[in-house]
């Protein structure tokens, strides 16, 4: 018997308490997940059916040196602590999702939708600085794919389960992960999972994100009626094409299935499509070149970000990418206000268009890409636009300071100093 019934008490190990099951909420290939009682505190519990744990011992060290390290960022819903072992196996328990969290699986089968583009790509960012974040501490992910996400459609806000499979440097899980998410030098065996195959993961979950197709998924896979492992080795081990790869296009799009890569592939900058070519270029994935670092991927996504706008004629996203350019979606023109040119970016003007301290410093270990700098906001009668500091740094401008709440009027040619950086209105 591996599945629990409610009201039964669980000890925790390491003297940590006792908790009670309350009801199941859900269950997977590799165990349960249970409501619980910890402390007069509701919690997750997941729980191992029996036999799918291949080393009960190495997999709960692992555990328990994930619990010590405690969680990289927020973002994490990390273990908490272990049970002791009942019945041949164990659990661990986490916070609870909170409920305006969806699973990436929705998104990608159009269930749930971002608000808007700009949150899509927030949630992008998020991912990526959240596996900076960990790869930094040493970890590895290991099983990264489309059932490990929650994502706040409102907030692009993500969190980040099973990380039971999270190990680091060197420790193998013993979770080898999708195939289709995973790095195709280890689904032939030629490697055991690192950070540079978290790397290969990452892009195709950030590919499946922005495009909402697989990477590796056009004509040849779609073809042949069933997917054989044999089939799933070639496609995503020996020899993967990507569907846009500019030197093969043996795998390209059929139209009527892979729609979502047709209609979303032409919308996104060079930069993005580059990056996602190198991702997935034979060199990377066959030949073990260096992929995409997160870093440069925050770079490019931070400065996607920074390009979409509202369209003050239609009131639609668009690309603002160079002085009067027109709408994507209503083709008038928009007026141009200026550039806020920071010393690694520059990002249009435009009324509620905000800036984030990566924009400033370019940096990003210390969650930068999510700590607010300013925020462009315009008088009622709509004649003046200022900068307001949203950030905790005092702004210096011509002799003047500008603290958190504060603004600064601004004009072409307007120059003010923000964490040893200049930023200037052009
Ligand atoms: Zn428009």
């Amino acid at each position: 018997m591996s599945e629990l019934n409610t009201g039964m008490k669980i000890e925790l190990d390491d003297g940590m308490g006792t908790i009670e099951i309350i009801r199941k909420l859900g269950e997977g290939g590799q165990g349960y997940v249970y409501l619980v009682d910890y402390l007069g505190k509701q919690m997750a519990l997941k729980w191992y059916k029996k036999g799918t744990i291949k080393d009960i011992d190495i997999f709960r060290k692992n555990l328990q040196n994930n619990i010590r390290e405690k969680a990289p960022t927020k973002s994490f819903l990390w273990p908490i602590a272990i049970t002791r072992i009942y019945y041949d196996t164990f659990g661990y328990i986490m916070n609870l999702r909170p409920a305006d969290y969806y699973d990436f699986s929705d998104f990608l089968i159009g269930k749930t939708e971002f608000s808007d583009v700009r949150t899509m790509i927030d949630a992008a960012i998020n991912i990526v600085d959240s596996f900076r974040v960990l790869h930094n501490k040493g970890f590895s992910y290991q099983d990264l794919n489309d059932g490990n996400f929650f994502l706040n459609p409102q907030t692009g806000d993500v969190l980040i389960c099973d990380n039971d499979n999270v190990s680091q440097f060197g420790e193998k899980s013993g979770i080898a992960g999708k195939c289709r998410y995973m790095a195709p030098s280890v689904v032939v065996g030629r490697k055991t999972p690192d950070k540079r195959t978290d790397q290969f993961s990452l892009a195709v979950v950030l590919f499946l994100l922005l495009i909402r197709n697989h990477p590796l998924e056009g004509e040849q896979t779609q073809s042949k009626a069933v997917m054989t492992e044999q089939r799933q080795k070639r496609y995503y081990g020996e020899a993967p094409v990507f569907i846009a790869d500019p030197k093969d296009a043996s795998n390209r799009p059929v139209k009527g299935v892979h729609n979502n890569f047709i209609t979303r592939w032409p919308q996104m900058p060079d930069y993005i499509k580059n990056a996602f070519i190198k991702s997935f270029s034979k060199e990377v994935m066959c030949d073990d070149k260096m992929p995409v670092s997160e870093k440069e991927w925050l770079q490019y996504l931070m400065r996607f970000r920074a390009e979409v706008i509202v369209c003050p004629e239609c009131g639609k996203e668009t690309r603002y990418t160079a002085e009067n350019v027109p709408c994507i979606c209503c083709r008038k023109p928009i007026a141009h206000i200026g550039w806020i040119q920071t010393p690694y970016y520059r990002i249009p003007v435009f009324p509620k268009q905000k800036f984030t301290m990566a924009h400033v410093t370019d940096c990003y270990d210390n969650n930068e890409c999510r700590t607010p700098a300013g925020k462009v906001v315009q008088n009622k009668t709509k004649t003046k636009i200022a900068l307001l500091n949203e950030g905790s740094e005092v702004w210096t401008s011509g002799g003047s300071t500008i603290a958190n709440g504060e603004r600064i009027l601004i004009q072409k040619g307007t120059k003010i100093k923000i964490k040893n950086e200049t930023v200037e209105i052009k």
